[in-house]
């Protein structure tokens, strides 16, 4: 990695003086200037170089500049750059089919959008003009986007600054045995549980009111929640029962992070609508869409669908997907991810999780994992409380730059890092990480009582 710092001042001192960033208080920021990036790793300008452990937004799942990809997208370049979405173009076409593909059932057609939450916005579009219905509902722990609706139904804190009474969302709690808000003490209990407490809402919110459940497959961002087994299948029931679309969002669980193309592989559960992005393209142009039904595609067979965008398949974004779902086939990426999780991460985190105090609970599966970090194994007292900002999160924020000073790039959320590599990463890359985990959990374990 060659050194630079006095590039990397420069790139600072521009990005301060006119980019306002997300979800930051602008004047208390201070973003690394990154200068390159290839597959797991990234570097920044004074010659450090770091293993992403956070694909950045669990994002790039074919890893940083895959030649495959970086070629499709300058060839689609040079032949035919933009084209608005009324017109019949190759690569859109062939995008959509190789997405549909991949989707369970019946989930054949293919809206595309610029990303996660325009994806989640039409979704809910779809399911109110399908149902005629207003409502929809949600899970706490949850992060479905920022947008106008998909803030709203997301169950995290950053809604609290948007929350309007006329989004019309109602939220409930999934499941999560090792935080069980039924106190439940198995998986089959807490399923049947959260399955009932689904019911119980729905009855007391009125079932004609409801449009949509919408749920992520796999909780990403609030904590890699792996739903017990039967309780999508039991979603899936309900909806049926009382005329409601069930929607999942996959843009953070899909694209091969669980090691299958899809979370709802792993299921066998079929939705009626499935949202998409990140990983369909790893995110080198943005992209996102929805997987649409038979069903729900009819409805718009000789009515318009009321919705669109200038930029829906745009072209450069669905060659950069043909490219990545065609090198993620071909280089047997989404079974890399399966083997790396069963063989090296998971191992890995277990072992962790043994050694050290501060962990809690690992969970996950593939390049999609959590560890909880707690103060005390005996009472789950989380690191640090629920939404907490400075001092009250300096425990994870020394974690975090433990992880950093040991080249390690670290997703952290609350009490939790996630580990959601590249689903390209090797073996022993993986292992480099893991030590450095081990190591930044020393800091973690300090806090420990
Ligand atoms: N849905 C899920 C499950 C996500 O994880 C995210 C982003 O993290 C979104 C939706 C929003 O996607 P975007 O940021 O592309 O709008």
């Amino acid at each position: 990695v060659h050194a630079d710092p006095q590039a990397g001042q420069a790139v600072k001192a521009a990005d301060r003086a006119h980019v306002f960033h997300s979800w930051s208080a602008q004047g208390l920021i201070d973003p690394l200037a990154v200068a390159g990036a290839e597959g797991s790793y990234f570097w920044d300008y004074d010659g450090n170089r770091y293993l992403d452990f956070s694909s950045q937004l669990v994002n790039t799942n074919i890893g940083h500049q895959h030649p495959k990809v970086v070629a499709a997208i300058q060839e689609q370049a040079g032949r035919l750059c933009t084209i608005a979405p009324g017109f019949a173009v190759d690569v859109r076409a062939e995008a959509a089919r190789l997405v549909a593909e991949r989707t369970p059932g019946d989930l054949d057609k293919i809206f595309f959008t610029n990303g996660g939450a325009e994806a989640v916005e039409n979704a809910v579009r779809m399911a109110r003009l399908h149902t005629g219905r207003p409502k929809v509902m949600s899970a706490y722990r949850s992060y479905h986007g920022a947008t106008s609706t998909a803030i709203n139904l997301t169950g995290d804190p950053r809604r609290w600054a948007s929350d309007s009474a006329a989004a019309g969302v109602v939220h409930f709690w999934g499941p999560f045995l090792y935080r069980s808000s039924f106190h439940a003490e198995t998986e089959a209990q807490e399923c049947e549980r959260a399955l009932a407490h689904l019911e119980q809402t729905i009855a007391f919110e009125g079932p004609q009111t409801i449009a949509a459940i919408i749920l992520e497959t796999i909780v990403g961002t609030a904590g890699v929640l792996v739903p017990p087994p039967g309780y999508l299948a039991g979603v899936r029931e309900i909806c049926d029962k009382y005329g409601i679309v069930f929607i999942l969002d996959e843009v953070m669980a899909g694209f091969g992070r669980t090691g299958t193309w899809f979370a709802a592989d792993l299921f066998d559960v079929t939705p009626d609508l499935l949202t998409f992005a990140k990983g369909v393209n790893s995110g080198y142009v943005p992209l996102g869409g929805v997987a649409i039904s038979a069903k729900i595609a009819a409805d718009f067979e000789t009515k318009p669908y009321p919705g669109g965008l200038t930029y829906s398949g745009h072209p450069l974004a669905c060659a950069s997907a043909v490219a990545t779902i065609n090198a993620m086939a071909e280089e047997g990426i989404v079974e890399n991810a399966a083997r790396i999780g069963e063989d090296v991460l998971g191992p890995g985190l277990r072992d962790l999780a043994e050694r050290h105090p501060s962990v809690g609970e690992v969970r996950g599966m593939g390049v999609f994992w959590a560890l909880d970090l707690v103060r005390n194994k005996e009472t789950r007292e989380p690191l640090v409380p629920y939404n907490a900002a400075g001092e009250a999160n300096a425990p994870m924020a020394e974690f975090a730059a433990a992880c950093k000073k040991r080249g390690l790039w670290p997703f952290v959320n609350m009490n939790r890092t996630h580990v959601v590599p590249a689903c390209t990463i090797g073996e022993a890359e993986a292992k480099d990480g893991l030590a450095a985990l081990d190591a930044a959990l020393a800091v973690a374990d300090a806090h420990c009582a």
